[in-house]
């Protein structure tokens, strides 16, 4: 714990503004829930720039919501998320998960995200398109609920500072939440990310500048 907290301590210090920018341009572009999966969707294979054109296109189209996108003729979502690839296959998900939400929780998207955290983050694993990266995001940002999403910033820079001594997601986010406090966890999740994004990148990281140099054992200053 006290590495974990030496860790959060100097990365509140150097990432300060950035982090609380980093949470309010996601909760600004997805208000609700429901948008941060239909989000995730469009996410899928494409880059950051088209995938958020296809979603406000999308959204300038058709309100939001479950009941609207699940009548809505696919072929008109279709069109509408073009730029972003793959678009049949992602236009037939946001019309399959809008279905169940109406057909299983009448329509009602909070109906799906009532319970404990781990009948929620089932319910969400089931919906097409959704993987436990999102599902935590929703736990975590919407429903403050004690969890750590898991991206492929802190997959490498949880291994690279050894907090980790297996790859898989779930090994990550339970040795995460394992040494970090709960109510650190929304920190640690943008944090971590904010490190590997400046300093300590996929290739060439920037040991000799990174704030954690010298307590990690990858350090190649
Ligand atoms: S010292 Fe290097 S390897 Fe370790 S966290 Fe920093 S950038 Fe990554």
């Amino acid at each position: 714990m006290e590495l974990a907290e030496e860790i959060l301590r100097r990365l509140r210090e150097e990432f300060k503004s950035s982090a609380k920018l980093l949470i309010s341009k996601i909760m600004d572009k997805y208000r609700e829930p429901f948008h941060l999966l239909v989000g995730t969707i469009l996410s899928q294979n494409t880059n950051d720039k088209n995938s958020i054109r296809a979603f406000m296109n999308l959204a300038s189209k058709f309100e939001l919501r479950p009941e609207v996108l699940a009548s809505t003729n696919i072929s008109e979502i279709e069109e509408a998320i073009k730029i972003g690839g793959l678009y049949r296959n992602k236009a037939r998900k946001i019309v399959d998960l809008s279905k169940i939400i109406v057909n299983e929780y009448n329509g009602r998207f909070e109906e799906l995200l009532k319970g404990d955290l781990n009948e929620v983050r089932e319910r969400l694993l089931k919906l097409p398109g959704i993987g436990p990266k999102t599902a935590d995001i929703v736990l975590l940002f919407y429903l403050k609920k004690p969890v750590i999403p898991i991206d492929t910033h802190i997959k490498r820079v949880s291994k690279r500072l050894k907090l980790t001594s297996k790859g898989g997601y779930e090994d990550i986010r339970r040795a995460l939440q394992s040494i970090f406090r709960e109510s650190d966890y929304l920190d640690v999740h943008f944090l971590l990310i904010l490190l590997g994004r400046e300093y300590c990148k996929a290739r060439n990281p920037l040991c000799d500048k990174c704030p954690l140099s010298d307590l990690c054992p990858s350090s190649n200053r």
